[in-house]
């Protein structure tokens, strides 16, 4: 009998999300039950079809892989314990390695660089500092200068209510620890 090749790239999302897109049958209950499947340009259970047919970059440029809340109920509700959840994570890693991130969620991946940027400097977010470095990543990113101005009716009163800090609170003690934390999830 003639042995297939596994596509490499099937193989790279089922590595990265430790499930297997061939047990899919398309029941499509991953679909019915995602919170997001109305704003997203692809369904779940579409986005896992692409996968299984190899079509991994195409997947990958779907908006709604930036789309995904990571709730993981897609994941929870599958007959055939498909990680989807797992998958949409692994194709959000593949959408920067191929520089395939969706135009509409270029913005997405500049907030999730920030926020991890703040909490590998200093073990937690400040939200200052997370948010300058958000609107400048966003800035180089369209050149839209309306970003800048983005929600800063709402600056004011999250002040009020004591939830925008503007002095940097101190770091964590184990700093040593958190970049062991980065550098572990660097190398897997
Ligand atoms: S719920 Fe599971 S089996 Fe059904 S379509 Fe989604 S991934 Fe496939
Ligand atoms: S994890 Fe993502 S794809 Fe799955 S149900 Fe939640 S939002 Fe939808």
């Amino acid at each position: 009998m003639q042995s297939v090749t596994p596509n490499p790239d099937v193989a790279q999302v089922e590595s990265l999300a430790h499930t297997k897109v061939a047990d899919c049958y398309q029941c499509g209950k991953c679909s019915a039950g995602c919170p997001q499947v109305e704003r997203m340009d692809v369904m779940p259970s579409s986005i896992i079809r692409l996968v299984q047919l190899g079509c991994v970059e195409e997947a990958a440029a779907a908006e709604s892989v930036w789309q995904c809340l990571n709730c993981l109920t897609c994941s929870t509700r599958c007959p055939k314990s498909v990680n989807i959840a797992g998958v949409m994570d692994a194709l959000k890693e593949i959408s920067i390695e191929k520089k395939c991130v969706h135009p509409k969620q270029k913005r997405t991946l500049a907030f999730q660089r920030s926020f991890l940027n703040a909490v590998k400097r200093n073990g937690r977010t400040n939200e200052i500092e997370m948010v300058a470095e958000y609107k400048i990543r966003g800035f180089l990113n369209d050149f839209n200068p309306l970003l800048v101005l983005k929600d800063a009716d709402l600056g004011l009163p999250m002040f009020k209510r004591g939830k925008l800090h503007l002095k940097a609170g101190s770091p964590v003690k184990d700093k040593a620890l958190v970049k062991r934390i980065f550098a572990k999830c660097s190398a897997e």
